[in-house]
């Protein structure tokens, strides 16, 4: 059977790089900045693109290759860059093609920071955009210009767990010739592949889930072969590559990420059930909840819900703060997609930079508590949930 044919967690495991004359089992790290060539002609014939090899870790290394390799296997993605944080990617996934006078339509519900490249950044050179409800893509369609050039969303957005139809925004974007960038951050490619409907980019924080384990910050952009080369031409001339250390642990990482998503996604969806019955809860928010108002399409579009449950208790953010100071094996921290159990407060935390009218359009409430369900036995973290929800 050919490698092609090979399933999801076949691919992560067995889609390591060739041996080296060692014959080392596990893939080694190759901590070098720079590789020698043979002669001037294969230096210049390399440089020049018509020789394969690999120059400069600014540019490529074995272990970035092999990790990009691996990512576009699970993502049904033809190439890709691997970067050194997930905002890198989000940025040079949008900044490799925008230029002034360009348009973009993007969700309202992203990451705080790809909030401030649109409104603080990217306003500065030129480049508009619009927010549009990714619960509504039928009505994404009054918002584009002839200018708008890119439709960029996250789906289940962070911490709202607002879902986008990808066959309706992949739809969109063919009929006007536009770039679909989706941020496949919380689903991870074990739950949904974006390039199947249509998305022309997909950008991941590798520190969340990827890694799993909270010890690194990584990012990556996987797509189109076509719209890579420009990702590639702009990474390699602004220097935001991933260190080989830490391709080489994320792609030991994705070995497990199916296992891993298997029972983080297992312990989001019997924590977001408990908290549903919870009297000191207003509100769960979980996309396989049936009380979620996408189910249906989370149903659709993704194999399991996801490990992040979102909740508001009827205390608002008093109560929840309480409840942080209360909790005594979940961690407070910025993180997600740990084998951790982690809970934050959006509000006063990773989305603390925007208007509390953007907040609020983005599903984000004072008293939004996010919890990224981590590893440990769901009896434990259950008890410590409950425990803090009476205090
Ligand atoms: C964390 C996160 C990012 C940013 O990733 P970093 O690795 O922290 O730079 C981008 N998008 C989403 C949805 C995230 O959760």
């Amino acid at each position: 059977m050919s490698e092609e044919n090979h399933k999801f967690e076949t691919r992560a495991i067995r889609g390591q790089m060739e041996r080296t004359p060692y014959q080392e089992h596990s893939t080694p790290m190759f901590l070098t900045s720079s590789f020698v060539f043979e002669n001037a002609e294969l230096m210049a014939d390399t440089f020049a693109g018509t020789a394969d090899g690999i120059i400069y870790s600014r540019y490529s290394n074995p272990n970035t290759d092999e990790l990009i390799r691996k990512v576009c296997a699970m993502e049904g993605a033809e190439d890709g860059f691997a970067t050194a944080s997930g905002m890198a990617a989000v940025f040079a996934g949008m900044a490799a093609f925008l230029r002034a006078g360009d348009h973009v339509l993007a969700s309202r519900a992203l990451f705080g920071s790809t909030h401030q490249i649109l409104g603080n950044l990217f306003s500065r050179w030129g480049i508009t955009h619009t927010y549009a409800d990714p619960a509504d893509i039928g009505q994404w369609e009054q918002h584009i210009r002839p200018n708008t050039r890119m439709m960029v969303l996250e789906t289940p957005s962070n911490p709202g767990l607002a879902l986008a139809d990808l066959e309706a925004a992949g739809r969109l974007a063919e009929q006007y010739g536009l770039i679909l960038n989706v941020d496949n951050c919380f689903a991870t490619p074990y739950l949904q592949q974006p390039a199947q409907y249509g998305a022309g980019l997909i950008v991941h924080s590798g520190t969340k889930w990827m890694d799993g384990q909270g010890r690194v910050l990584g990012g990556l952009i996987v797509g189109r072969a076509e719209l890579i080369e420009e990702v590639r031409f702009f990474c390699r001339h602004t220097g935001p590559a991933l260190s080989p250390f830490n391709a080489w642990l994320l792609s030991k990482s994705l070995e497990t990420l199916a296992l891993r998503m298997e029972r983080h996604c297992a312990n989001a969806l019997q924590m977001a059930g408990f908290l549903e019955q919870h009297p000191a809860v207003a509100r769960v928010s979980y996309p396989f909840l049936p009380t979620h108002p996408q189910y249906e399409l989370a149903r659709r579009q993704m194999k399991l819900g996801g490990g992040i449950v979102a909740f508001e208790l009827k205390g608002g953010a008093e109560a929840g703060k309480r409840f942080l100071d209360a909790l005594k094996v979940c961690s407070l921290t910025s993180n997600l997609g740990d084998s951790r159990t982690i809970a934050t407060h959006p509000a006063s935390t990773t989305h603390s930079k925007l208007t509390d009218v953007e907040r609020l359009t983005a599903g984000i409430t004072p008293g939004l508590v996010r919890l990224s369900l981590g590893l440990e036995h769901i009896d434990d973290i259950l008890q410590d949930v409950d425990q803090a929800l009476r205090a």
